[in-house]
């Protein structure tokens, strides 16, 4: 036998396709339709052309100047980008996302995507003793580090409405011993707790558990958990460029969380991988965050699609939930989601289904530019 005994048991992640014989919508896999502020695009041809020997060397291995700049777009924007306001260009959180403290540069930690943190943060916290909780139907990655490093998981199902059953969750967190991790607003429903509902729901905790707020998605009109940090040291927030910051294709993602955390998550890292995320990841995103006027617009223009295509979906018959997200998750029906993703497909545009059982009568749509929503309605008035 040629391979270690783990190997065996492993069942990894399986992303939205990226089929490639033909030019499709993608509207699959939650990315942003718009590019990069252009702040973005000239901080990586300047580097390049500036700095072309910066690219043979290491990158700053505590990335500095990129914390900071997070630090400070998060106090800027409260966190919630949708719902702030660019008077004078100068970026206003709405007076319920003001964060009551400062957001300092030693409460972050960036890695590779969120999917490498998160990789981490379930290294650093949980083990075959301390296992953790999430929901039933939550972000699919939780359950293959769970496999990945044989931590056991106790998955509570959502309840009728599709919310998460936040006093079960509390329950079975009791027994586990280790923590709770949930993605706020969830995927694949796009559904959020109030800050409130998370606020109660650790505070009836023990100080033992660790509570994981994957916040992916907050910024297209969720509320922010990272309040929170003032009150709660057992609290990790994740977050992610790959969304509101249109740069899926930088693998950027980060944690904000009270420093000790944060060191406990870096060491983990440093015993992976001494480098952190590449210089130009770092170049690029301190760019974004210093661009949020650009990124308020483009996750303004989001929600206002999602609306938009939300009411086009309940007119045409569909069972759709109200997201904060970039993305509707809707069932129609007469229509199984397998053939409504696969009849789409044949109109050059990709949507997601997922043979999951419980949910595999929908489809997850993610919200694209108006001219990419007014494809898919035409495709959608073909169809149905
Ligand atoms: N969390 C959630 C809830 C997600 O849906 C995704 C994207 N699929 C991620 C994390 C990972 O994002 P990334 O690795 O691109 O930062």
């Amino acid at each position: 036998m040629l391979i270690s005994n783990r190997i065996k048991n492993l069942n990894p992640y399986v992303p939205g396709e990226q089929p490639k014989d033909r030019v499709y919508i993608k509207l699959n896999a939650n990315e942003n339709p718009y590019p990069p502020s252009p702040a973005v695009q000239k901080a990586v041809m300047d580097f390049v052309k500036a700095h072309p020997e910066k690219m043979g060397l290491y990158p700053d291995p505590d990335s500095l100047e990129l914390h900071a700049a997070i630090a400070d777009m998060l106090n800027k924007s409260g966190g919630v980008l949708c719902r702030a306001s660019t008077e004078g260009g100068q970026v206003q959180p709405a007076a319920e996302d003001k964060i009551p403290f400062t957001v300092t540069p030693d409460m972050i930690y960036t890695g590779n995507g969120s999917d490498e943190v998160l990789s981490f943060v379930f290294y650093a916290f949980f083990d075959s003793s301390r296992r953790f909780v999430m929901p039933q139907f939550t972000y699919s990655f939780y359950p293959v580090y769970a496999g990945f490093y044989n931590i056991p998981m106790d998955q509570v199902p959502l309840k009728e409405d599709w919310t998460l059953d936040t006093e079960e969750m509390l329950k079975r967190a009791e027994k586990n011993q280790g923590g709770i991790i949930f993605a706020n607003p969830n995927a694949p429903t796009g559904l959020g707790l109030t800050r409130d509902q998370v606020r109660e729901m650790i505070k009836k905790a023990s100080e033992d558990e660790i509570f994981i707020v994957d916040e992916a998605y907050v910024d297209f009109g969720g509320e922010s958990c990272i309040p929170l940090l003032a009150e709660f040291k057992n609290l990790v927030i994740v977050r992610t460029f790959s969304k509101s910051l249109c740069g899926a294709g930088q693998r950027l993602g980060y944690i904000v969380a009270n420093p000790e955390l944060v060191n406990i998550v870096t060491t983990v890292k440093n015993s992976v991988n001494h480098f952190p995320i590449d210089a130009l990841a770092q170049v690029s995103g301190t760019a974004a965050c210093r661009d949020l006027p650009y990124y308020v617009e483009t996750s303004r223009k989001v929600a206002e699609e999602r609306e938009k295509f939300y009411n086009f979906l309940k007119d045409k018959g569909f069972y759709v939930l109200k997201s904060q997200t970039n993305f509707l998750f809707a069932r129609h029906p007469d229509l199984p989601g397998d053939q409504l993703y696969q009849k789409v497909k044949q109109q050059g545009l990709l949507i997601r289904h997922f043979a999951t059982k419980g949910i595999e009568d929908f489809v997850r749509i993610t919200i694209g530019t108006a001219e990419q929503m007014a494809e898919l309605r035409r495709a959608f008035e073909e169809i149905l």
